[in-house]
C-alpha cells in the first residue's frame, strides 16, 4: 500500500497517514514481541502477519456486532500486514477488564484467589506510562488530570465490558476460557463522527489471556512469553505455534452464521401482525422471508411449505401470526417456533435473536448492545426529566 509520513511508532506497530485520505491511517504490525515495557524484546519472523490478521478478525467481529471500532478494512489478507484505521486522538489508558482472576490483580490483592471467576467483570484503568510501569488509575484521577469526561468513562467501561463478553463468547465456543483483555480508546480525530469514542488500536494475542479448556498451563498468549526466565530460539518457535494458532482460530470468529426466520400468516388478513416483527428483525440483521398459508382453508399447503423450509435452511426458526397456526407447526417440524401475538415484536425478536446467539458470536454480540442501548436509554430519559430547569437569561 502506498504510504504517507510515519505519524507514530508503537512497540510492535507503525502507523502512516494515507495519501489523499486524511481521516485514515495505515497501522503496521511489526515481527517485535516485547514484555516488561519494552525491558525485553525479540523478533519472531512472521509475528507482525499473524499479528494483523487477530487484530483485523477481532476488529471485523466488533464491528458486525455493532460496536464503535477505528477499524476500516484490510490487514487479513497478503497486503504487508497492513490495516486501515479512522485516525484517532488515543486516550492514554488501557482499559483492563477481568473475568477470571490472574496476573497484576493476584499481585496486588491477594485475597483473591488466582483462576477465580469474577463476577461482574471487573474494569481496571491504568496510566499509559512505560517509564511507570502503566500505574493503576482510579475514575477521579483520570477526570482530575483531563484525560476523560465522567460519561466517557462511563462508556469505555460498558464498551469493554461488552467487548469483553463478546471475545469470551467466541473463545467459549472453542472451549477456551478469556481470562482478561486490554483495550486502548480513541476520539475520531476528524471527518464523519469527529469526537466520538471507539475501540482503537490493536486487540491481538498480546491484549488477553486465554487458557484452552481452563487450564492456565495450556495458555496461548503472551504471558508465556513474559513468564519465560531466559529466550531461547526454541521458546521463540513455541510462541510463534501458539500466534499462529491463535490467529487461525480467531479466523472463525467473525464468520456469521447463515440464519432465516420464516413469517407465517394465517390467512392474507393475518400478513399485517408480522410487520412489526419484521421490522424488530432488522435491529439484528435478520434475514426473513414471508409465507401466507391457512390451516383451516389448506392444512395440507402448511405442512407441505413448513418440509419445504425445513429442508431448505440450515438455521430456520418460525414466527406465526396466531395461536393454532404456531401449535401446528409446533407439532409438525422440529424447528422453533414462536407465536407473535404472545410477544411485543421488539421482544419477540430478541428471544429469536438470543435463540441464534447460542452458536453465534455475532448475534450474541447484536443482543448484549440492543440490550445496552436499552438500558442507556432509561437511564439518558431519567437523566433528562430531573434535569434542572434552564436558566432564566439575566436581566
Ligand atoms: P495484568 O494487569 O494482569 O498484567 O494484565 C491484564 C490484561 O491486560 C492481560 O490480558 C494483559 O495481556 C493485558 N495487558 C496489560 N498490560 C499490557 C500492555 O502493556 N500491552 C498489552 N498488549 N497488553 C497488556
Amino acid at each position: 500500500m502506498n504510504k504517507g509520513l510515519e505519524v507514530a511508532r508503537g512497540k510492535t506497530k507503525v502507523l502512516y497517514e494515507k495519501p489523499g485520505q486524511p481521516d485514515v491511517l495505515i497501522v503496521q504490525a511489526t515481527d517485535a514481541i516485547t514484555s516488561g515495557d519494552g525491558a525485553r524484546r525479540d523478533e519472531i519472523a512472521g509475528k507482525g502477519r499473524l499479528a494483523a490478521k487477530t487484530t483485523a478478525r477481532v476488529f471485523r467481529l466488533l464491528n458486525l456486532c455493532g460496536l464503535p471500532t477505528h477499524y476500516l478494512s484490510g490487514g487479513e489478507d497478503d497486503d504487508d500486514n497492513e490495516m486501515l484505521v479512522r485516525r484517532c486522538t488515543m486516550v492514554p489508558l488501557e482499559v483492563v477488564v477481568r473475568g477470571v482472576a490472574a496476573g497484576s490483580l493476584v499481585r496486588r490483592k491477594p485475597g483473591i484467589a488466582r483462576g477465580s471467576i469474577i463476577i461482574p467483570r471487573m474494569v481496571e484503568f491504568f496510566l499509559k506510562d512505560d517509564a511507570n510501569h502503566d500505574p493503576l488509575i482510579d475514575p477521579d484521577e483520570i477526570v482530575h488530570r483531563g484525560l476523560a469526561s465522567p460519561p466517557e468513562i462511563g462508556a469505555m467501561s460498558e464498551i469493554a465490558r461488552i467487548t469483553f463478553e463478546i471475545l469470551a463468547h467466541a473463545w467459549r465456543r472453542r472451549e477456551a476460557l478469556l481470562v482478561d483483555l486490554k483495550l486502548e480508546f480513541g476520539r475520531i480525530q476528524s471527518g464523519e463522527g469527529r469526537g466520538t469514542l471507539v475501540i482503537a488500536d490493536v486487540i491481538d494475542n498480546d491484549s488477553w489471556r486465554v487458557w484452552p479448556q481452563g487450564r492456565e498451563d495450556l495458555m496461548l498468549d503472551k504471558q508465556m512469553y513474559r513468564d519465560l526466565e531466559t529466550v531461547t530460539p526454541a521458546d521463540l518457535e513455541r510462541v510463534r505455534q501458539n500466534y499462529e494458532l491463535v490467529s487461525e482460530l480467531v479466523g472463525q470468529f467473525p464468520s456469521a452464521r447463515p440464519a432465516m426466520i420464516a413469517l407465517a400468516a394465517d390467512g392474507p388478513d393475518s400478513l399485517g401482525i408480522l410487520d412489526p416483527v419484521v421490522g424488530a428483525l432488522q435491529v439484528f440483521g435478520l434475514q426473513t422471508l414471508r409465507r401466507v398459508v391457512s390451516t383451516h382453508l389448506v392444512p395440507g399447503y402448511v405442512l407441505q411449505a413448513a418440509q419445504q423450509l425445513d429442508a431448505t435452511f440450515a438455521r430456520l426458526i418460525y414466527v406465526a401470526s396466531g395461536p393454532q397456526l404456531a401449535a401446528m407447526l409446533a407439532a409438525a417440524t422440529p424447528t422453533p417456533v414462536f407465536d407473535a401475538t404472545e410477544f411485543e415484536a421488539e421482544e419477540l425478536a430478541q428471544i429469536v435473536a438470543k435463540t441464534l446467539a447460542v452458536d453465534d458470536t455475532i448475534m450474541f454480540g447484536r443482543v448484549l448492545l440492543v440490550q445496552a442501548n436499552a438500558r442507556s436509554a432509561v437511564l439518558h430519559a431519567d437523566a433528562q426529566i430531573n434535569a434542572p430547569p434552564p436558566q432564566a437569561p439575566l436581566g
